[in-house]
């Protein structure tokens, strides 16, 4: 048990070596790849908080939309222009709630649509636009 916390101690000494040696340049290469894993790892963590913050938001909208629904409230939603739309699926992609499939036009299913606008701004034939329900 003595000699494995020796050996352990003799692999912290080999860890300072390098960290010493990167400091100087000359293992500058797997500095740099730790550093890499580290920015993936990082990345990774926020892309994970931001999907839980806009499925925050996502809930809080929804939300809103029920209740002014439930006090006669007209909420905006997404229409489509079936003489423009040529069925390219951009609003689909873009669409946070998943209102929007792809049959011979966009179709939009107002009861999920949240009025966010953000199709409309996608779509480059102007295809789409809000309005009252
Ligand atoms: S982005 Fe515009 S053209 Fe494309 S499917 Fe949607 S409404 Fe139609
Ligand atoms: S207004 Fe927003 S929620 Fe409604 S269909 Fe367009 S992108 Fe989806």
């Amino acid at each position: 048990m003595g000699g494995g916390r020796r050996g352990m101690g003799r692999g912290m000494h080999r860890r300072v070596t390098v960290a010493k040696r990167s400091e100087n340049g000359t293992a500058g290469t797997s500095q740099k790849m730790r550093g890499q894993v580290s920015a993936e790892e990082e990345i990774a963590t926020l892309r994970g908080q931001a999907r839980a913050m806009e499925d925050q938001l996502l809930a809080i909208k929804t939300r809103i939309t029920e209740l002014d629904r439930g006090r006669g409230i007209s909420p905006v939603v997404a229409v489509v222009d079936r003489d423009k739309c040529i069925a390219c699926g951009a609003c689909q992609e873009i669409c946070p709630t998943g209102a929007i499939s792809i049959d011979e036009i966009a179709q939009i299913d107002p009861m999920k649509c949240m009025g966010c606008g953000q199709c409309v701004a996608q779509c480059a034939q102007e295809a789409i636009y809000l309005q009252k329900a």
